[in-house]
Formats: structure tokens, C-alpha cells, sequence
């Protein structure tokens, strides 16, 4: 019988059989081990990435890392070392290799490293340490040592990160805060000691006004009396803003430690300290709550938080303050709700700026440093402040503090 001649078909089929029998075997092969091998899916289907081959990549890869590296056998001779290494030690490669790692740290190290060369654990010792370079120069650096006695090879990787640069940045980082520090005290000295000087002058002025119109009012016309009016009203606003300015740098002097204090006590006593406030019919839903705090700073916020929730309340009304406090996720939040102005919502977050008010001091008194004192304070003690209202519609300002 005549063979029948394959058709283009036939000839395809086979040719694919053969390719996938071939893509079989390679699959087995890197199945058992035989071969090893990357399959990475793509686009264009499955690409399979030997591995024989690769320890030129490698050796590229280590040499263009920015830390050093070396190879040490177990007594702790330099097998290999990277570019990195030579030029952290200022020492030619040649040099480097065959010689003791040891003689790159100072002597006192020497036991400490010795130690890391008996472990098989992977160690990072937690303190940096200096690498001596040739020139006598020396730069920290943080080990991380890994055994390489179960790969198959004796010895210990070690990898070394020059940490000058961190250092550096680091000890700028600390002069400037150092500066800051005590340009900080220098200007709440000034701001302390300005303020503390004008009291009496001041005091000597409202007294002498105080004296023309009780002694001398009769022989003051109404214009006159007007005026010396004026100068008192002055002179006790700026009495007021003193006062602000002192209890605000007072604030940054805060440095002891901070203490256990129940909210709920220094609540009572500030309520009872204040006739206003003790008059006011304050309603406290009884709570108990132990903060971490400074007492200064905690009195601060507080009367200031009463002190506002009682002053900006339209003419005619009578306050209705309610206090309350809620715990939450390691801190106590302390609630003032009052039946007031309340707050626009645009600028409920500018009121606690130093010096911002919404107001005029003809309308409500004051010197804008309140809620600037009460974020500040908290914000001392690891807490936060904040506010709920509505234009009208009365306020509910919030302090949180951390629970002792
Ligand atoms: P001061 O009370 O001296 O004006 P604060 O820093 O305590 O300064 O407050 C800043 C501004 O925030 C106030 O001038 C006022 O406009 C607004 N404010 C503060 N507390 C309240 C409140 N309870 N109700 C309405 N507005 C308030």
C-alpha cells in the first residue's frame, strides 16, 4: 500500500508534540531539582529564567551595594570583601583579603567580635561600632552577621552600613533642637520677666486713677471723669493680658515630672477657687478620672475652658454649663458644653492660635491666648483639645489627657 504523504497539518501536530514533550522534560527536570529555575508568567505566557549562571550577577549586585560586605571563615579571616569594604577602611582590596577583621575595630572590640563568630544565629548587634580605616580615621558602623555553616559553606557573612551620614544628621538634628531649647527660654525668660516688670508700674497707674475719681470727682467735669473712666478700663485689660502672658510662659517652664491628678478634684477646687464660677451653677456628672499630667498645666485648661464657656454667652441668657468626662483608648477626654455664641465652623480651628479671637474686646473681653494656653498645655502632657459647634447653637469644647 502506498505510504500516504503528510500533510501540512500532520507535520504541525507532530512538531507541537515534540515541543511540548521538551516542555515537559524541562518541567520535571526543574520539578526534581535537576535544574534551578525561575517560571515568571508574562504577557507573552510563561518564561522560564535558569539560575545556572547567575553568580556573576550576583558578584555585580555586591559590589554595587552602598554597604560593605565580607566573607569571613570561621577564625575570622577576611575570604572576601567588597569595593564598598576597602574604601569604608581606606585599604586596598589586596590588602583586605587574608587579613584578621578584627584588626579593622579597636582592641577593646575584639572579644565582642570574637563572640559573634560563635553564633549560628543571624546578630545585629543593637550599638554601632567603629570601623578603623588606614588613614587613622574612623566611621560608626552597624553590623549584621549571618552563619553560613548550614549553606553548605563554613563561615559568616557580615554586611556593615556606614552610619556617618545618619550621625551627622543626627547630630545636627540635636544641636538645633539644643538651640531651639534655649532660644525658646530665653524668649519666655523676656516675655516673663517684661511682663512680670510692667505689673507695677501698672498698678501704680490704675491706683492713681482710681484715686482722681474717688477724691477728686467733684472738681471733674463729665468729659474728664470719662476719661479717667477710660484709663481704668484700659489699665485693667492690659492687667489681664499680663496676667495671660505670664500664665503662658509659665506654661513653657513646666519640667518636673509629671504627676497623678483626678480631674474630677481639680474640677471642684477650681469651680470653688472662682466666685464667678461657683456661682455659676455649674452641672458636673459625677465622674472619677486619673490622669498623667502637670497640675499647672491641667488648671490652665480647665479654668480656661469654664472661663470661656461662661463669658461667650449672648447678653440676657443665663449660662448652662455642663461637664463631663468620657475615657478612651488610654486617655480621659474632658467635655465643656456651654448654651453660648457657639462657633462658626470655618473658624473653629484658628481660635486656638495665640492671639486669635473672633471678637472684639468691646464685645467679650479678652486676650486671645486662652485656648492657645489649654492647646499648648495638653499638647505638653501627650494630649489633644478640640471643639464641636455650631454658629448660635452653643459649644462643646474637649480635652484629652492620658490616663495615669
Ligand atoms: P479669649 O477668651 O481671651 O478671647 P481664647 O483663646 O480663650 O481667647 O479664645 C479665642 C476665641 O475663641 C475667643 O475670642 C472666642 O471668639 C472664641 N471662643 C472661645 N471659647 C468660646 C466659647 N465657649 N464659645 C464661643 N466662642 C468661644
Amino acid at each position: 500500500m502506498p505510504m500516504e504523504k503528510p500533510n501540512a497539518q500532520t507535520i504541525e501536530i507532530s512538531e507541537l508534540k515534540a515541543r511540548l514533550a521538551e516542555a515537559e522534560d524541562t518541567l520535571n527536570a526543574i520539578r526534581c531539582g535537576e535544574v534551578d529555575a525561575l517560571v515568571a508568567s508574562g504577557p507573552n505566557g510563561d518564561q522560564v529564567f535558569t539560575l545556572q549562571g547567575a553568580e556573576m550577577p550576583y558578584r555585580i549586585l555586591v559590589e554595587e551595594m552602598n554597604q560593605g560586605a565580607l566573607l569571613l571563615i570561621p577564625d575570622g579571616t577576611i575570604l572576601y570583601a567588597n569595593t564598598q569594604f576597602a574604601r569604608l577602611a581606606k585599604t586596598p582590596l589586596e590588602q583586605v583579603i587574608g587579613s584578621a577583621w578584627q584588626q579593622f575595630f579597636p582592641r577593646d572590640k575584639h572579644l565582642q567580635l570574637e563572640g559573634l563568630l560563635k553564633t549560628t544565629e543571624p546578630v545585629t548587634p543593637p550599638e554601632a561600632l567603629n570601623l578603623m580605616a588606614a588613614d587613622g580615621s574612623s566611621c560608626p558602623v552597624q553590623l549584621a552577621l549571618r552563619s553560613m555553616h548550614s549553606a553548605g559553606v563554613e563561615g559568616f557573612s557580615v554586611i556593615l552600613t556606614d552610619l556617618s551620614e545618619r550621625q551627622h544628621s543626627e547630630d545636627a538634628l540635636r544641636k538645633i533642637s539644643v538651640e531651639l531649647l534655649e532660644k525658646n527660654g530665653d524668649l519666655n525668660a523676656f516675655s516673663h520677666s517684661v511682663s512680670h516688670d510692667m505689673r507695677a508700674p501698672l498698678r501704680t497707674m490704675q491706683g492713681f486713677a482710681r484715686v482722681l475719681l474717688e477724691d477728686y470727682a467733684s472738681q471733674l467735669d463729665p468729659k474728664a471723669r470719662m476719661y479717667l473712666g477710660q484709663i481704668e478700663t484700659s489699665a485693667e485689660r492690659l492687667s489681664r493680658l499680663i496676667n495671660d502672658v505670664l500664665s503662658y510662659s509659665q506654661l513653657s517652664q513646666v519640667q518636673n515630672q509629671p504627676g497623678t491628678f483626678d480631674l474630677a478634684n481639680l474640677l471642684r477646687d477650681i469651680v470653688e477657687t472662682y466666685p464667678n464660677l461657683r456661682e455659676a451653677n455649674i452641672e458636673i456628672v459625677p465622674f472619677q478620672a486619673l490622669v498623667r499630667g502637670y497640675e499647672v498645666a491641667l488648671n490652665q485648661c480647665v479654668s480656661n475652658l469654664l472661663g470661656n464657656a461662661l463669658k461667650f454667652i449672648p447678653k440676657g441668657v443665663t449660662p448652662q454649663i455642663k461637664v463631663w468626662a468620657e475615657r478612651s483608648k488610654g486617655h480621659w477626654r474632658l467635655w465643656v458644653q456651654d448654651n453660648g455664641i457657639g462657633i462658626a465652623r470655618k473658624d473653629q480651628g484658628r481660635i486656638f492660635d495665640a492671639f486669635s479671637r473672633l471678637h472684639s474686646n468691646e464685645v467679650y473681653e479678652g486676650s486671645g491666648l486662652g485656648l492657645s494656653m489649654v492647646k499648648k498645655a495638653v499638647e505638653k502632657m501627650g494630649g489633644r483639645a478640640g471643639v464641636e459647634s455650631e454658629l448660635g447653637q452653643g459649644s462643646r469644647f474637649w480635652i484629652e489627657v492620658p490616663t495615669a
